[in-house]
């Protein structure tokens, strides 16, 4: 009896395999057409100065919208876009949506820095700076408004073509910030070598900061560190009034989260910056 059922588990097993690569593949090949068919949008989170309250960016973030699936999300189907290459061109997709986008806000006189995620894949293609560039000189958008959040893992490979890529970035005038710092390998030479503007405290050391003294002591050191290279800190994540209270007493720069807005279209950030804007006025009169 125990061999027949370790032999049906194995069937089993074999069965969700097979299921899994036939997924893969379907997902694969919707990711193919998924730009062609307009099938993507960015939504865009605001990023608030915690001293002063003034909105001073957002950062764009990808969704796909699948004609029968729904939304899918970001972490499901960037992995699948890595693996597979595509994400170079949805990638530039982004850039091009969000220097639109950014350079759109300027002209009618909000100047927000727009900040968009850079894959570790974009960042080793040889040509992703005069990409980068050529997306600014499109959209006539001063590099100061474009913000690149890079991983520590995409230092990690080629260290030296990163540092060489980043440099010419940061020389154009555009912003380069560390996305979920902290979870990576958190090499601190690299902080020393890199032309990086930020760091990002990750969601995750946000989610428990005022109950896990741990993620406490993290965002601290993190915040600390920031003062200490004249780096600005960014915490991702904030969801409540007392994370955002905690968190601007610390010190840290910058917060973005639920707290504040949800990602959402061009048209409802439009509208937050006015409500929130307006209720900061209120609340200091
Ligand atoms: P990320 O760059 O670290 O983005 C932050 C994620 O945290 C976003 O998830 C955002 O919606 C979510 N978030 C923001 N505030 C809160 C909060 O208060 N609470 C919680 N629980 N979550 C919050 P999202 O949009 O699902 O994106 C997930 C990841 O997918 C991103 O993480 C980024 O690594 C990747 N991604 C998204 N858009 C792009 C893109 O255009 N290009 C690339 N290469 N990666 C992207
Ligand atoms: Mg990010
Ligand atoms: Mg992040
Ligand atoms: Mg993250």
């Amino acid at each position: 009896l125990a061999k027949r059922s370790s032999h049906n588990h194995f069937q089993f097993y074999v069965a969700s395999i097979d299921k899994q690569i036939r997924e893969r593949k379907q997902l694969e090949k919707d990711l193919a057409s998924a730009l062609v068919n307009h099938e993507f949008h960015l939504v865009y989170q605001p990023q608030i100065n915690l001293s002063n309250k003034q909105v001073i960016g957002a950062e764009a973030l990808l969704r796909w919208e699948h004609p029968e699936k729904g939304l899918v999300p970001p972490d499901y189907f960037i992995p699948v876009a890595e693996a597979n290459g595509s994400i170079v061109e949805i990638g530039q997709w982004v850039l091009d949506q969000a220097c639109w986008q950014a350079a759109r806000w300027a002209s009618e006189g909000k100047s927000l820095r727009v900040a968009v995620n850079l894959s570790a894949v974009q960042l080793r293609q040889e040509s992703i700076v005069e990409d980068i560039l050529g997306a600014l000189d499109r959209h006539h958008l001063p590099a100061a408004l474009l913000e690149l959040e890079v991983t520590e893992t995409s230092f990690m490979t080629n260290m030296a073509d990163a540092i060489r890529k980043l440099n010419q970035l940061q020389q154009a005038g555009i912003v380069i910030s560390v996305d979920d710092f902290g979870t990576g390998y958190s090499s601190l030479t690299y902080l020393k070598k890199m032309p990086v503007h930020s760091l990002k405290i990750d969601k995750q050391f946000i989610r428990d900061l005022l109950v896990n003294e741990e993620d406490t002591r993290i965002a601290n050191i993190i915040i600390d560190l920031g003062r200490s290279l004249k780096l600005k800190v960014i915490a991702e994540g904030v969801e409540t009034a007392e994370q955002e209270a905690y968190l601007t007493r610390r010190g840290c720069d910058i917060g973005q989260g639920y707290f504040f807005s949800k990602p959402v279209p061009p048209r409802d950030f439009e509208s937050f910056l006015k409500t929130f804007h307006r209720n900061i006025v209120e609340n200091n009169t």
